[in-house]
C-alpha cells in the first residue's frame, strides 16, 4: 500500500502454479520483485490465508487450489487493507496488476470478488473484466471477434458506471445491444461524470477496490449484515482474480452447478450453463442449457460430456475435502474448464438436515458434527406443514406464534360448528375470542386455531401445542363478532363463516385464502439425526401427554416417558363431561361418590391405554388441577341444556353455578386445595391409576406410576394427600391381592413451594417445576391476559422476552434453583424436572441441565427439538473442556 503504512506484502515464495495459468504466473514472478508495499497474498496452497484476515472466499479458494482444481490465479487483500482503503488511503493497484502480468496494454483482465468472514453476510457485487480499455478491446477484436469484444467492454463500462461511479442504472435501460451500444455507453458515462471512461487498468482497479470497500461500510450494507448476525466490526477481504473469459472459440461459456436440491436436500444435479457468457449469466438466461439430460431442452452433458464428467469429479472432491455441499461457479474457455468460485449451497432446513446426515453417513463428517449442524429450533419446520416461503402472503391478522405449523380451512366461530365441519370431512379454522376447556372438542376437530386474546401459555396455546395444531393467539388487530359470525381484518376486510383462511402458527399470522404449503419432513434422515443426538445428550426428555393419541405421538418422537399427564383433559370427552358435571353438582358425599364411581372405570381405562402405549416407560400423572367451574357452561343456553341433562330446575343449576364461580379462580379452589377439601376426587383418581397398574402388569407392561400433586404451597397439603393415597394403594393391593410400586411427587408451581421445598421433599420422591403457573405467580401476571400488553412490555425493554415463552432465569430461575437446592438437601436422590411449556425451549433446557435436573418434559411436538438441543449442550460442553 502506498505511503508505507501498510504491512509488507507476503507473497508466497512457493506459489504452486495451476496448469492453465502458468504463463501468466511466469510473468508475475518476474514482476514480483518490483512490487512495492502492498498487502496482498497470492492464493497458493501454502500461503498464510486466514478466514479472519482474508475472508471466507479467499480461504475457500485456497482450499480449491489445494484440491488442485483449475482456479485462475487469485490474490487476497486482507481486511486491514480494505478498511484503510475505505478510510481514503490509496492502494497501489499497479503492484497488484503487475502480479498478474497486466500493464497498460497487455496481460489478462481481472475480476474482484467480496470475501467477508462469513458468506451469509453478503458483500458488494463481483466486478468482472477490469483492465478493459481501447488497446485491450482492439486485441480482443482480433482474438474473439468484434461482437464478443464489444459485449465485454459494454458490460464492464456499465458495471463500472453503476457500481463504481454510482450512476443511476435506469440511465442505461434504453441502450440496446448492437454496434452502437459501446459508443453510446461511453458517451453517457462521459456526459454524467464529466470525464472520459478511465483507460488505465491500475486506476480502474483502484477505483473498483475503493468503491467496494466503501460499499461495505455503507449504512444499508451494515443493517443487512447485522440482521444476519454479523458483529458491528465485521470485516471484508477482497479477492482479485484473473478472468477466465467464457467467450471465444471452441466450447466457451460459464455456468453454475450444485449436486443437491436446495429445497429437499436430495442428490440431484441442478444449475445452468450458457455458451459465450461470464459470471452467473446462465442463471438468468432463458436460452441457457440444462446441465444433465433434460426433456425440456438441450444439456451440457450432451454437448460436452467430458466437461460434465470433470465437473462431477470436482464436485465430489469439494464435498469430500471441504466437508460440505458446494455450488461451483465455472467457466469454459475453448474447452478448458476453470473453477472461479465455490459457495456453500443455500438450503432449507429440511435440505440442511438431509445434507448433514448424508455427509456423516458417508464418513465425511463425524456424527457429532452432523448433530451440531442442525439448529434445534429449526426442527419445528419439519414437523408440520409450512406455508411455502415462495408463495404470496396476504396477511389479515398478526398475533403470537403460539403453536407451529400451518393449515388452511373454512372459518368457524364455535366448537359445535368445528365438530360439524369435521363430521362433513371439511377442514376448518376455529376462531374464538379465547378458548376454554369446553372448546377442547372443537379444537380437536379444527385444523388450526385463531384467538383474539391470550398469550404463550393461555388455554388455546397450551392445548394447540399439545395437539400439534397450528395456532395464533392474541391477534388483537382483528375484530371478532361471534354473534354475527364474522371477523374484521386489520385492513377492514370482512371474513364470514365458511370463508377460507390459512393460519401460519410458525409466523403468528392469519392469511386470506389457501396458501401454498410444504409438507412435513419426518423422514429417515430426521430420525437418524435424532438417534445420534440421543447418543450424546445427558438430560432426559419426556413429553406432556394427556390422551392416548398424545402418548402415541410422544412415543413416535422417542420421548423417554410422560412427564405430565393433565388428567382433567380426560374429563372433557363427551361421555364423561356430564358425569363430571353431576359430580360437581352433587349435594351429598354419597351423590358425589356415585358420580365418581361412574367416572372410575373410564379413568382406569384411560390409564390402561396410556401404560400400554408407553410400554414400561415412566408415566407421571397429575391429579385433578383446574377450578371446578371450568366444567360448567358460561351461557344461559348451556345452563338450560345442563339443567335438562341433570334433570334439575334451571334456577337451581344457575344458583349452583353462580355459587361455584370465583373472583380469581386461578388462585382459588384448584389443585391440591380440591384434593384437601373434596378428597374423593383424588381418591378415585388414585384408585384408577393403581388398578390400571395391576391390569397393565397382567398384560405384561410393568409400570411404576408417578402420582403428582398440583399447586402445592405447604408441606401439610402433601402430607394430607399422601396419607389418603397410601391408604387407597393399600386397599387396592388387598382387594386385588397384587403388589405394585408407585412414586408420589409434587408439582412446584407456587413461589412458596420453591422456598419450602426442603419440607415438601420430606413427603415427595420427585419435584416437577410447573413454570407456567410459577411464572404467573412470581410476576403476579395472568398467563391468560398477559398477551394484551406483552408486546409493549417487550418492545419497551421492561421484559427482555415474554417470560411465559422463555424462562425468566433471573427471577423464576432463581426460585427453581432455590427449590432444587433445598429439596435435594432434604433428599439427595430427589428427582427434579421441569414440565411447564419452557421444558421444550433450548435456553431453558440449558438452565435445567446446568442446575442438575434429571429431565425436561414438553409438548410431544417439541420433543425432537428438546432432544437435539440437549445434545448440542452436551457436545458444546465436551468441546469446551
Ligand atoms: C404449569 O403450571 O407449569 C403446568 C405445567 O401446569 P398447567 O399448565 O396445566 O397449569
Ligand atoms: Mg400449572
Amino acid at each position: 500500500m502506498a505511503g508505507g503504512t501498510a504491512p509488507r506484502a507476503h507473497h508466497s515464495a512457493c506459489a504452486i502454479k495451476n496448469p492453465p495459468y502458468s504463463a501468466s504466473r511466469a510473468r508475475s514472478a518476474a514482476v514480483q520483485k518490483q512490487v512495492t508495499l502492498t498487502a496482498f497474498s497470492e492464493i497458493t496452497p501454502s500461503a498464510p490465508i486466514a478466514t479472519e484476515a482474508h475472508g471466507w472466499k479467499a480461504k475457500c479458494l485456497q482450499r480449491l487450489v489445494r484440491l488442485e482444481l483449475p482456479v485462475p490465479q487469485s490474490v487476497a487483500l486482507p481486511a486491514a487493507t480494505i478498511r484503510a482503503l475505505a478510510q481514503g488511503q490509496p492502494v497501489d493497484a499497479s503492484a497488484i496488476l503487475a502480479h498478474f502480468g497486466t500493464d497498460q496494454t497487455a496481460g489478462p483482465l481481472v475480476s474482484v470478488r467480496a470475501s467477508p468472514a462469513n458468506p451469509d453476510w453478503g458483500g458488494p457485487a463481483t466486478i468482472l473484466n477490469i483492465g478493459l480499455n481501447a488497446a485491450r478491446h482492439a486485441a480482443l477484436c482480433e482474438t474473439h471477434g468484434r461482437e464478443a469484444a464489444d459485449a465485454l467492454w459494454c458490460r464492464f463500462i456499465q458495471g463500472y458506471a453503476i457500481n463504481v461511479a454510482r450512476l443511476d442504472p435506469d440511465m442505461f435501460e434504453d441502450v440496446r445491444p448492437g454496434p452502437d451500444a459501446l459508443r453510446e455507453l461511453r458517451r453517457l458515462y462521459e456526459y454524467e461524470t464529466d470525464e472520459p471512461f478511465p483507460e488505465d487498468p491500475a486506476r480502474q482497479l483502484s477505483e473498483v477496490l475503493r468503491s467496494m470497500a466503501r460499499a461495505w461500510e455503507g449504512t444499508s450494507a451494515r443493517l443487512l449484515r447485522s440482521a444476519k448476525g454479523a458483529p458491528e466490526d465485521a470485516a471484508l477481504g477482497l479477492v482479485v482474480q484473473e478472468m477466465a473469459q467464457g467467450i471465444g472459440q471452441g466450447i466457451s461459456g460459464s455456468g453454475v452447478i450444485q449436486f443437491v436440491d436446495s429445497v429437499t436436500g436430495q442428490n440431484r444435479i441442478t444449475g445452468r450453463y450458457l455458451g459465450q457468457s461470464q459470471g452467473r449469466d446462465a442463471l438468468a438466461a432463458r436460452e441457457a442449457l440444462y446441465l444433465t439430460r433434460d426433456p425440456r431442452g438441450p444439456s451440457l452433458e450432451e454437448e460436452a460430456p467430458e466437461i460434465m464428467q470433470d465437473l462431477i469429479r470436482m464436485g465430489a472432491a469439494c464435498r469430500a475435502k471441504l466437508r460440505e455441499e458446494m455450488q461451483i461457479e465455472f467457466t469454459v474457455e475453448d474447452g478448458r474448464l476453470s473453477v472461479l468460485d465455490a459457495i456453500r449451497v443455500t438450503r432449507s432446513v429440511r435440505a440442511g438436515l438431509k445434507i448433514a446426515v448424508a455427509l456423516a453417513e458417508d464418513g465425511v463428517i463425524p456424527k457429532s458434527e452432523a448433530v451440531l449442524r442442525v439448529e434445534p429450533r429449526a426442527l419445528s419446520e419439519l414437523l408440520h406443514h409450512q406455508v411455502d416461503p415462495r408463495g404470496i402472503r396476504d396477511v389479515i391478522a398478526t398475533g403470537i406464534a403460539a403453536s407451529p405449523g400451518a393449515a388452511t380451512g373454512r372459518l368457524v366461530f364455535t366448537s359445535e360448528a368445528a365438530q360439524a365441519s369435521a363430521a362433513r370431512g371439511e377442514q376448518c379454522i376455529l376462531v374464538r375470542r379465547e378458548t376454554a376447556p369446553e372448546d377442547i372438542r372443537g379444537m380437536h376437530s379444527a385444523a388450526a386455531v385463531l384467538t383474539e386474546r391470550g398469550g404463550m401459555t393461555s388455554h388455546a396455546a397450551v392445548i394447540a401445542r399439545g395437539l400439534g395444531l397450528p395456532a395464533v393467539v392474541g391477534a388483537s388487530d382483528l375484530r371478532l363478532d361471534g354473534k354475527d359470525r364474522k371477523l374484521t381484518a386489520r385492513d377492514g376486510r370482512i371474513f364470514r363463516e365458511g370463508d377460507i383462511i390459512t393460519i401460519d402458527g410458525s409466523r403468528g399470522e392469519a392469511l386470506a385464502g389457501a396458501a401454498e404449503m410444504l409438507p412435513p419432513a419426518l423422514d429417515d434422515s430426521f430420525r437418524q439425526l435424532l438417534t445420534w443426538a440421543d447418543e450424546f445428550r445427558d438430560i432426559g426428555v419426556r413429553a406432556n401427554a394427556d390422551t392416548p393419541s398424545d402418548a402415541a405421538t410422544a412415543r413416535n418422537f422417542n420421548a423417554e416417558g410422560i412427564g405430565l399427564c393433565r388428567t382433567e383433559h380426560m374429563f372433557f370427552e363427551e361421555d364423561r363431561f356430564t358425569v363430571m358435571r353431576e359430580m360437581i353438582f352433587a349435594d351429598t358425599s354419597a351423590d358425589r361418590a356415585s358420580a365418581l364411581s361412574r367416572l372410575l372405570p373410564m379413568q382406569r381405562e384411560d390409564f390402561v391405554q396410556l401404560f400400554n402405549i408407553m410400554q414400561g416407560l415412566p408415566v407421571c400423572i397429575r391429579l385433578f388441577d383446574p377450578p371446578l367451574h371450568e366444567f360448567l357452561p358460561a351461557s344461559r343456553e348451556g345452563l338450560r341444556e345442563l339443567a335438562e341433562a341433570l334433570d334439575r330446575p334451571l334456577s337451581e343449576v344457575t344458583r349452583r353455578a353462580e355459587a361455584l364461580r370465583e373472583v380469581n379462580p386461578m388462585l382459588g379452589m384448584r389443585g391440591v386445595r380440591l384434593g384437601v377439601v373434596l378428597p374423593e376426587i383424588y381418591d378415585m383418581q388414585a384408585q384408577a391409576i393403581f388398578e390400571a397398574t395391576i391390569e397393565s402388569a397382567r398384560r405384561g407392561a410393568v409400570i411404576v406410576p408417578e402420582v403428582m400433586i398440583p399447586l402445592v404451597s405447604a408441606a401439610r397439603e402433601v402430607e394430607l394427600v399422601k396419607t389418603r393415597i397410601d391408604a387407597v394403594a393399600a386397599a387396592v393391593r388387598t382387594r386385588a391381592n397384587a403388589d405394585f410400586d408407585y412414586r408420589l411427587g409434587v408439582m412446584v408451581e407456587t413461589p412458596r413451594a420453591c422456598l419450602r421445598a426442603g419440607e415438601i421433599a420430606q413427603h415427595a420422591a420427585f419435584l416437577s417445576f410447573g413454570t407456567n403457573d410459577l411464572t404467573q405467580m412470581t410476576y403476579g401476571l395472568s398467563r391468560d391476559d398477559a398477551g394484551r400488553f406483552m408486546n409493549t412490555y417487550v418492545q419497551q425493554g421492561v421484559f427482555p422476552e415474554d417470560p411465559f415463552h422463555i424462562l425468566d432465569q433471573d427471577g423464576v430461575g432463581e426460585l427453581l434453583l432455590i427449590g432444587a437446592e433445598r429439596g435435594r438437601e432434604t433428599r439427595q436422590e430427589l428427582r427434579l424436572s421441569i414440565c411447564g411449556e419452557h421444558g421444550g425451549d433450548p435456553l431453558s433446557i440449558a438452565f435445567c441441565r446446568a442446575a442438575g435436573f434429571d429431565y425436561v418434559s414438553c409438548s410431544p411436538y417439541r420433543v425432537p427439538m428438546a432432544r437435539l438441543a440437549a445434545a448440542h449442550l452436551a457436545l458444546g460442553e465436551h468441546a469446551s473442556r
